[in-house]
């Protein structure tokens, strides 16, 4: 496996912060994703576009085949504009608005992954105005925890997705019920950055269960079940694992979910697709000694990546610049929050103005969650053949 190798030379003369996809990697990530699941037709990947909706980086995804996963119309937008056959488009979430509907329904999206009754009404009416049938799925909350972050959790009773478990059965005989509406399947998501195998386990014997309980009543079986996403990236040593550990997940999903004959098995994996390619490149502009403490101050800050200051998030830095003897820097950026830090005491080559850094494992949630608070300009992007 090829750690990143980034072009310096090419890197001088553009200006920073800027991300950088290794669109290499990107492509060696998609080819284990699909020989790994070579031995198991009847599982499809997903791209949950959320994480990164870079056009190139889309360009790469659609080209290994994969279908897409969106959260928004602005989404399902740039994956038909990126190329994705709309039949391999599911729309996800708890606030569908109208026109994003009417989008999906004129588009022919796969399926809709539905979230609560009121929803399920307006999509059924939209459909009968346009003529047409919505494909639909119902996002099941499991009431599964997931050893990650607070924030990432998403299969507890007390998040706001989904449906309960308690009210699957009376949901499915309501869209049944509807003259518009084609009930295809149930959806599942845990959370995000989970590196527990177990914890996925635990959510095959919770489907199990519920398979089991919809078949004793003669619902279904179903045509396809999907688990969401959720597997994480290694953070700290990105180029120790430049391409997470797809075989033993893909594996606990063929273990322990009991798939009934003809089903379907989608996923829709976000983190584990695009977080090793992307860095953020940002150029020190001073080195500030405190009394107690020394500060890199770079050029990028959470108006770029905001993953440090949302959610505690440490990415590995490197100077690119710089091999000097190590000290330890706060790593800061230039905005006018206290939470506008990267890292703290932070070892790094003695580092100076001028050098340029990159902040690993940004290719997810980076670039689609900047801002242009404190009037910052959006940061560029480049792959590797953009700069080769
Ligand atoms: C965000 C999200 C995903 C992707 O999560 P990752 O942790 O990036 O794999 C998948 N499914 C749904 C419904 C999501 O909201």
């Amino acid at each position: 496996m090829t750690a990143t190798v980034f072009p310096l030379e090419k890197f001088q003369n553009l200006a920073t912060p800027f991300y950088y996809y290794d669109t290499a990697l990107l492509d060696q990530t998609l080819r284990t994703i699909n020989e790994q699941t070579a031995p198991y037709p009847t599982f499809q990947v997903h791209y949950a576009v959320k994480a990164c909706t870079n056009p190139k980086v889309l360009s790469h995804i659609v080209s290994a085949g994969l279908g897409a996963d969106c959260v928004s119309g602005g989404e399902i937008q740039a994956c038909l504009e990126a190329g994705f056959p709309a039949r391999k488009i599911v729309f996800a979430g708890v606030g569908k608005a109208d026109w994003e509907i009417r989008l999906a329904l004129e588009a022919g999206i796969g399926c809709f992954n539905v979230e609560s009754v009121p929803e399920l009404e307006v999509i059924n009416e939209l459909a009968e105005r346009q003529d047409t049938e919505a494909r639909v799925c119902f996002r099941i909350n499991p009431d599964v925890g997931a050893h990650t972050h607070s924030n990432i959790t998403t299969g507890l009773a007390e998040n706001k997705f989904g449906i309960a478990m308690e009210d699957m059965e009376r949901v499915i005989a309501l869209a049944h019920s509807m003259s518009h509406i084609h009930f295809s399947g149930l959806h599942f998501h845990i959370g995000s950055q989970i590196l527990e195998m177990d914890d996925f386990a635990a959510l095959c014997l919770r489907i199990n269960e519920l398979q089991d309980r919809l078949e004793a009543q003669g619902i279904g079986p179903v045509e396809h079940i999907n688990v969401g996403g959720g597997l994480g990236i290694d953070y700290a040593d990105p180029d120790a694992h430049p391409v997470p550990d797809f075989k033993p997940y893909f594996q606990t999903y063929a273990r322990h979910l009991k798939l009934r004959p003809g089903q379907q098995l989608h996923f829709e994996l976000g983190r584990a697709i695009v977080g090793q390619c992307g860095s953020l490149i940002t150029r020190c502009l001073y080195v500030k000694e405190g009394s107690r403490k020394r500060f890199a101050i770079v050029d990028a800050g959470m108006t770029e990546l905001i993953r440090p200051a949302l959610y505690h998030a440490l990415h590995r830095i490197q100077n690119l610049s710089s091999q000097g003897h190590h000290m330890n820097y706060d790593v800061v950026g230039p905005i006018c929050e206290s939470s506008d830090v990267f890292a703290t005491e932070y070892a790094l080559p003695e580092t100076q103005r001028g050098n340029l850094l990159a902040i690993r494992s940004a290719g997810a949630y980076g670039e689609t969650m900047a801002s242009q608070y404190n009037s910052r300009r959006l940061p560029d992007s480049y792959t590797t053949e953009d700069l080769s």
